[in-house]
């Protein structure tokens, strides 16, 4: 992939000794482009959008960590790696550039070796991205598997369960009144409300075949192999109460709430079952959970 150049790094660093060695490493495999201050990086970030930032964290006017918040607080180059090469290598310093969403962090003097392998091991993670993506299985938005890439695994699952007649759940998941959440904060918002709520969906499964997937719109789904109706109601309420405990930031000092509901449904299935007959019952109990109050959850079976 390097040969031809497929990728733009932008470097940033106050020092142009520094911006040289960096060329120097980078530029056989990558498009280099260079800044020697946080506000031109932040405008070549706009128009350029390089597939990679190299930022330096000790810089005047604008230093690194501002540079990298200014950054994720833009969607247009929020979804930009981050690696910062500094000076600073204390844990904290490192914790902090973390925890402001960098995906690296190389000290200096840096070792043109580690520099090099660094670099191409997140321009693979670029790479395979985007290959996920344009094969159209994974929800750009929230960056977990959309519809299809669900139907793909629900198929493979519930095969292998009528194989092992073993149990399979499924949860359909459906934002309360999300309508009012965009009129009353802006659809922007109302996306970042999205992404947080399937990052605390996933952060609330266990196991690694569980599987949840943006449905469309403000749905989302989960798929349970091997679990059985209680077992899947046990996470069905765990997911309700981290949605319900979770606080979505709209700027520095406020925090926005939703809630959700959900709707159940579990089967051992054999060769006769439907899939989609079981989807729909799985529905059918989220629509009884709206009109049940919301913020609750409903089993097809309690039907
Ligand atoms: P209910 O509790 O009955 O589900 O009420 P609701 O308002 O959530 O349901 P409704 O289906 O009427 O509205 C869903 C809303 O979800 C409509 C739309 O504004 C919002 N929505 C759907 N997709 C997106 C999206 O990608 N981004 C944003 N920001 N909003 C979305
Ligand atoms: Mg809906
Ligand atoms: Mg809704």
């Amino acid at each position: 992939m390097s040969e031809k150049k497929e990728f733009t790094i932008l470097t940033t660093d106050d020092e142009k000794s520094n911006l040289d060695i960096l060329a120097g490493i980078l530029s056989p495999y990558y498009n280099i482009l260079v800044s020697k201050s946080g506000a031109r990086t932040l405008e070549l970030a706009r128009e350029k959008k390089p597939d990679l930032i190299l930022l330096d964290v000790m810089m005047p006017e604008m230093t690194g960590f501002e540079v990298i918040a200014a950054l994720k607080a833009s969607n247009a180059t929020a979804n930009i790696p981050v690696i910062f090469i500094t000076g600073l290598s204390s844990t904290e310093d490192e914790q902090r550039g973390f925890f402001l969403g960098a995906v690296d962090y190389i000290t200096k003097p840096f070792n043109n070796a580690i520099v090099k392998a660094r670099v191409n091991t997140h321009m693979k993670i670029v790479d395979q991205m985007r290959t996920i993506e344009r094969i159209g299985l994974i929800d750009p938005l929230t960056k977990i598997a959309n519809r299809r890439g669900f139907e793909d695994r629900f198929e493979a699952e519930w095969g292998r369960a009528i194989r092992e007649k073993e149990p399979i759940s499924f949860l359909i998941m459906d934002i309360d009144l999300f309508k009012i959440y965009n009129d009353t904060y802006g659809h922007q918002q109302g996306d970042v409300a999205l992404k947080l709520f399937a990052e605390t969906a996933i952060d609330s499964l266990l196991r690694a075949s569980d599987f949840a997937a943006r449905w469309g719109g403000e749905e989302f789904v989960v798929l349970l192999p091997f679990t059985n109706i209680d077992g899947a109601t046990e996470i069905a309420e765990r997911i309700r109460l981290n949605i319900e405990a979770m606080e979505i930031p709209i700027d520095e000092e406020s925090i926005t709430k939703v809630t959700v509901s959900i709707g159940a449904n579990s089967i051992v299935p054999d060769i006769d079952s439907s899939m989609k007959d079981f989807i729909e019952k799985a529905d059918l109990a989220l629509y009884k959970a709206k009109e049940l109050g919301r913020n609750r959850i409903v089993s097809a079976l309690d039907l």
